[in-house]
């Protein structure tokens, strides 16, 4: 088994916690792309694949020599999270998850972890496999739950019963997860208010430490994208997405979770630490077919195609397929999209890089008097108040720097360049 990590990368933090020499955060993430599904469902647009589960031990293979590749020297921040996604991580033997983490801790360090999540479908991870993985040290499991009503698993194309949910989340807590986020889904076709509210009573009974809440949307390619351009599916009124959003958000505040992002919340501060690595604009390293990653001011991805994938990792090539350097002004916009979406919202010094909060105050004074009430700026952040998240696109939007500001405190030399 997993023997626990060792310490190999504290030497790139100082004291203060900070990388030396850098004004990037110190710390950053691990993404793991795994893009085996049971079924593909037909309103997902992840790189996913079915029926491919034949070659799982050889994506290992593959997977195990990215992560080697990686100069771990290369790195300026140190990784404190984990995350296995996809796809359906939980289609991994516990051998193959223990022989990435080993490669991980080899070349990046995981002394520094404090998170390493895995998704797993209901009835598709069984108690003697979670059992494993955390011995292995998965201490946070994320589940795919979507609904616990038949009819709207039918028409998701999901291949779990509300019942499997039931017992894979009993068998997690069983094999020792005390962290556990639950998926759930709403703006389904079909699916009706009071079904949405039902979902919600019975996600209060499980009390997981964490629960996302998506909308479904119609993602470009997708066969549900196909089926409601052709009139054969028709999505539900905007009326009906606005009830559930504030009927979710309602329901989970009443039942002691906070919305620390706009559709995630989490009871005992236990939120997501990986993701808040992506909300907050700072670095991953992506790997799998189609991961993508972010150096601080580079973004760059893998070859969406399993194939490909493999091919050139096994010839000892770099899987990855593109890049795109942010502009300063790109990155302080991003940092805005995502921060507003946040409760803690967005730093407009060290976030969005202006000299001070008057500084801001002064250039956004029309902006903050129109959004009075739906926007706050106290101390050094800029946040939607509950109000605001409902118009959270057209607020965004207004308060996007022009690509010519030139910023200070936005230039990470930051870098996660595989070797060659
Ligand atoms: S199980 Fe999840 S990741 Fe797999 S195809 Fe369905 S929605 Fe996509």
């Amino acid at each position: 088994m997993f023997p626990g990590p060792t310490v190999k990368n504290h030497r790139r933090i100082n004291s203060s916690g900070h990388s030396q020499g850098s004004s990037v955060p110190a710390t950053g993430g691990v993404y793991l792309h795994i893009p085996f599904c049971g079924h593909k469902c037909f309103y997902c647009d992840y790189y996913t694949l079915a029926g491919r589960e034949d070659i799982i031990d050889r994506f290992v293979e593959c997977l195990e020599r990215e992560v080697r590749q990686v100069d771990g020297d290369s790195i300026s921040w140190s990784v404190d999270t984990v995350y296995m996604g996809g796809g359906t991580p939980s289609l991994l033997p516990p051998a193959g998850v223990e022989r990435l983490l080993r490669a991980l801790d080899d070349t990046l360090g995981l002394g520094s972890v404090t998170e390493i999540t895995l998704e797993a479908n209901p009835g598709e991870a069984p108690l003697e496999r979670l059992r494993d993985y955390r011995r292995l040290g998965v201490n946070r499991l994320s589940l795919g739950i979507q609904s616990f009503d038949p009819a709207v698993l039918g028409f998701l194309e999901r291949l779990h019963q509300p019942e499997d949910s039931q017992m894979t989340f009993a068998a997690a807590r069983k094999a020792g997860f005390d962290n556990i986020s639950v998926d759930l889904m709403f703006n389904v076709p079909g699916q009706s208010i009071s079904q949405w509210q039902a979902d919600l009573e019975r996600v209060l009974e499980l009390q997981p430490e964490h629960i996302s809440a998506y909308s479904l949307t119609v993602e470009a390619g997708t066969g549900l994208a196909q089926a409601v351009d052709a009139g054969e599916i028709i999505m539900p009124a905007e009326e009906t997405d606005y009830r559930m959003f504030t009927a979710v958000r309602e329901r989970l505040a009443a039942g002691g979770y906070q919305a620390y992002e706009v559709t995630n919340f989490a009871r005992d501060g236990r939120t997501c630490g990986h993701n808040l690595h992506y909300w907050r604009i700072e670095p991953y390293l992506g790997l799998g077919p189609a991961a993508h990653g972010f150096d601080g001011r580079r973004r760059y991805w893998n070859v969406r195609d399993l194939d490909q994938y493999l091919k050139r990792v096994a010839a000892g090539e770099s899987p990855r397929s593109g890049s795109e350097q942010l502009t300063v002004a790109q990155l302080a916009n991003e940092r805005l999209a995502f921060g507003l979406r946040l409760a803690e919202g967005v730093s407009v010094t060290d976030g969005l890089g202006f000299g001070s909060t008057g500084e801001f105050r002064r250039q956004f004074a029309d902006q903050l008097q129109h959004w009075s009430g739906k926007v706050e700026l106290s101390g050094t952040h800029l946040r939607a108040t509950p109000e605001g998240v409902l118009f959270l696109d057209s607020l965004t939007a207004d308060f996007m720097l022009p690509a010519e500001i030139r910023t200070r405190n936005l230039t990470p030399d930051t870098s996660c360049r595989p070797s060659p």
